[in-house]
């Protein structure tokens, strides 16, 4: 008889639920006894709040992978904001230079470019597709130890032991899980926090994705489906201080001024909060028995949108790969299984944040000099096709 292996999810974050439901759904899932568990209460979306906070720009091909287990569907008829249309700028010219960058959905014949989506609905609708399976979701359980159990870990909460053939960690950029198994990060701090609230606009959206590098750190505004706007403004740690005890009135006017008034004057139309920027990467995503998904592999700067879709990536290829093994007959935790993952997926979470830290840094220069190549090499890129469509196929998540 084929023999069952316990896999615990530590993190029922977006990477970790979605890792979840692709393995409860795959062809081998009854070989799987799969149990995740989480520090935090059950997040529940209802219509009748506010916009979270917290939202993510979901590329096309991370909607297209939610679509795969069933939770686009909710998704999608509850609240997403759309873009169509990206534009991006930088201080020393104008959203409509000849420098800035636009990207439009039509271009590439998609229907839009993604969707802006609160985090806490995305993990709502992967919730309702899990309990439909039979994975055990456990919340309000923080791991406090994992333990070596020759081949296997066990993972202790409050009240319980769980033994595991597999441990996937998903628990975020502080991973606990990491840490215990001692996975050591590089961090490259970038110097600057994220401000972060939702704002309304003298002028329409446009369903567009708006960003504007400026020295101190990029601006993104993103549009919601209310109408508002969803801010993310990476800026000096003094800055985002102030902003966060500023009344509503001043930071609406830094906000306003930091935006160049592309959508007229802005109005802070929401709570606010900030997030210390870092650029974090474990410097192995396995060991036997242990694999590291999401911002518990990688944290990257929110300029692009990325950090989720990366994640979303990682949990693809991390049950495609337990899938195959599972159909050798080789056990999921595995050291030769779990590098296939990680040979997979580390260079290329590498690659973009390096990327989003050069970006950050080109635009966050004095230099006269560099500030013109700059303004010639965006000008070159809106000229050149090739490089146009592989940037939005990176953007959308569809290819590289
Ligand atoms: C300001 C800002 C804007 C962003 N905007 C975007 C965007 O537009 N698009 C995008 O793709 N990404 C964006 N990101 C990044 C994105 O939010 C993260 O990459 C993504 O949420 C990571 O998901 P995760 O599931 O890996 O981790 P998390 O969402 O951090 O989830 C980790 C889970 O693990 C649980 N946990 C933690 N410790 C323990 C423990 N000890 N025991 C049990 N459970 C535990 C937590 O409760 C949590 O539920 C942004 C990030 C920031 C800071």
């Amino acid at each position: 008889m084929n023999k069952t292996f316990d896999v615990v999810i530590v993190g029922a974050g977006v990477t970790g639920l979605t890792v979840a439901a692709l393995l409860a759904q795959g062809p081998h899932s009854s070989r799987l006894r799969l149990t995740v568990i989480d520090a935090a209460t059950r997040p529940v979306f209802s219509a009748v709040d506010d916009v979270a906070l917290r939202v993510s720009a979901v590329a096309l091909g991370s909607a297209t992978l939610l679509e795969s287990v069933g939770a686009w569907e909710f998704v999608q008829s509850s609240r997403v904001g759309i873009y169509d249309r990206m534009r991006v700028w930088d201080e020393s010219g104008h959203a409509d230079s000849s420098s800035a960058l636009s990207f439009d959905a039509a271009e590439f014949a998609v229907p839009q470019l993604g969707f802006i989506v609160e985090n806490v609905l995305l993990q709502h609708a992967l919730l309702n597709v899990l309990d439909n399976s039979d994975v055990e979701l456990i919340f309000e359980a923080p791991i406090s130890a994992l333990q070596e159990e020759g081949q296997k870990y066990r993972v202790v909460i409050d009240n319980r032991k769980l033994d595991a053939d597999l441990v996937i960690g998903a628990d975020g950029a502080r991973s606990f899980v990491r840490e215990s198994v001692a996975i050591s990060t590089r961090d490259w701090p970038y110097g600057q926090s994220a401000v972060v609230t939702h704002l309304t606009s003298e002028k329409p959206h446009q369903n567009t994705a708006w960003q504007r590098f400026l020295r101190d750190g990029p601006l993104g505004m993103l549009p919601l489906s209310d109408g508002r706007i969803s801010v993310v403004w990476s800026t000096r740690e003094n800055t985002a201080e102030q902003a966060l005890t500023a009344s509503d009135a001043e930071l609406g006017e830094m906000l306003s001024e930091a935006s160049d008034y592309v959508l007229g004057t802005l109005t802070v139309a929401g709570p606010r909060g900030a997030f210390p920027l870092v650029a974090r990467h474990a410097e192995k995503y396995v060991l036997p028995g242990i694999a590291l998904i999401g911002d518990a592999a990688h944290a990257v700067h929110p300029l692009a949108g990325q950090g989720a879709n990366l994640g979303f990536q990682d949990a693809a290829v991390l049950a495609q790969v337990i899938n195959a093994a599972l159909a050798n007959d080789e056990c999921p935790g595995d050291r030769p299984v779990l590098r296939r993952y990680e040979r997979a997926r580390k260079g290329e979470n590498a690659q973009m944040m390096h990327f989003m830290t050069g970006l950050n840094r080109l635009f966050a220069t004095d230099s006269t000099l560099v500030r013109e190549l700059r303004e010639i090499g965006m000008r070159l890129f809106n000229n050149s096709g090739p490089l146009r469509d592989r940037a939005v196929k990176v953007a959308l998540g569809v290819g590289r």
